[in-house]
């Protein structure tokens, strides 16, 4: 491991500051850096803590959550508010990782950790775009089962890994940041870039911008809102398929829905066809299956993972069926 310090940073504005230094990286948990450090894929060689920074979750005056960047993943999930208000993101949460790993990991850390795919993880012996770029993608031909079936592109084939970002997204959440020229808020489904022919831009964080907060606006459909996720193992394990749904139904017909994916993109993948597909239309099991068909009309598997299209449809419908209790 490359020799750094550390740091500790005491307000935003030197959290910015530290930012903008050669070899400087923000620290949270560091659940997913420090690791990265020990493979050698990440070589700081200043760690900043930013760890005392915004931990509390607040509600908004519109009935939604401000959550700090600094708040810890199980605090998170263990909120009263999450729980009632916003389930499906306290229910990522727990599918996401061990109680260990999620009392470490911070909200903006979970938004910042870099794919898992394993050519990118192997810094010795493997070609990998995002780390190196240009110098190949061993995954193209290697062991694909995990990577992503949407989004992806010749460069690149890393999926995102987080869950909670999956129900963020589907929750319309915005990023606030701070630290650029002007503080902005951008939306959670457009704060991760698709790889195109840059795969190492993974964020639309510009040089200084740093995260300050994850809002959630209030949503009366995410009460009856869920996640599930189809892993390997049972034990905790990274999504072949993950799905993040909310529906309401009224006199038949989908009042309103909100739906992600999560292990078949680069980012977290809202479903905005099929979404679309879906208002206002019958809430069946044939109107949903039409719906996913037309969300992965796009898909481009894999040779290891074409399993995933039809696994990404099931899972869906599933889950839309269980809510809307067609399944019943
Ligand atoms: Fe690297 Fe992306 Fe290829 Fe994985 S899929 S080896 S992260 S370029």
């Amino acid at each position: 491991m490359t020799p750094f310090t550390y740091m500790r940073a005491s307000s935003i504005e030197d959290a910015v500051k530290f930012s903008t230094r050669e070899g400087h990286r923000l620290l949270g948990g560091g659940t997913n850096l420090v690791d990265l450090m020990r493979k050698g894929v990440e070589h700081p060689t200043a760690l900043v803590d930013v760890t005392a920074l915004s931990s509390e979750i607040q509600e908004t005056d519109q009935g939604g959550l401000l959550i700090g960047a600094a708040v810890r993943n199980s605090t998170v999930a263990a909120h009263p508010l999450v729980r009632t208000r916003f389930p499906v993101l306290s229910r990522a949460i727990l599918a996401g990782a061990s109680a260990q790993i999620r009392n470490m990991a911070t909200v903006a850390g979970n938004l910042m950790q870099r794919t898992r795919c394993l050519y990118f993880n192997d810094a010795a012996g493997s070609r990998c775009n995002k780390r190196e770029l240009g110098s190949g993608c061993d995954a193209l031909e290697g062991f694909n089962r995990y990577h992503a079936i949407i989004g992806a592109s010749g460069s690149c084939v890393a999926t995102h890994p987080s869950d909670m970002c999956v129900a963020l997204a589907a929750l319309g959440a915005q990023v606030h940041l701070a630290g650029g020229k002007d503080a902005r808020t951008v939306p959670l489904v457009d704060f991760h870039l698709l790889p195109g022919e840059r795969p190492d831009l993974e964020t639309v964080l510009e040089a200084g911008e740093i995260i300050i907060a994850v809002e959630i606006p209030a949503s009366p459909i995410a009460g009856r809102s869920t996640y599930r996720k189809v892993r390997d193992r049972a034990s905790y394990a990274f999504a072949l398929v993950s799905v993040a749904a909310a529906i309401t139904t009224r006199d038949g017909a989908v009042d309103d829905i909100r739906l992600a994916f999560g292990g078949i993109a680069p980012k977290p993948w809202r479903a905005f066809l099929a979404e679309k597909a879906l208002r206002g239309g019958p809430a069946t099991p044939e109107a949903i299956a039409a719906a996913m068909d037309t969300e992965l009309a796009s898909a481009r598997p894999l040779a290891g993972n074409a399993f995933k299209v039809e696994l990404a449809k099931r899972t869906a419908g599933a889950v839309l069926t269980e809510l809307t209790g067609e399944g019943r």
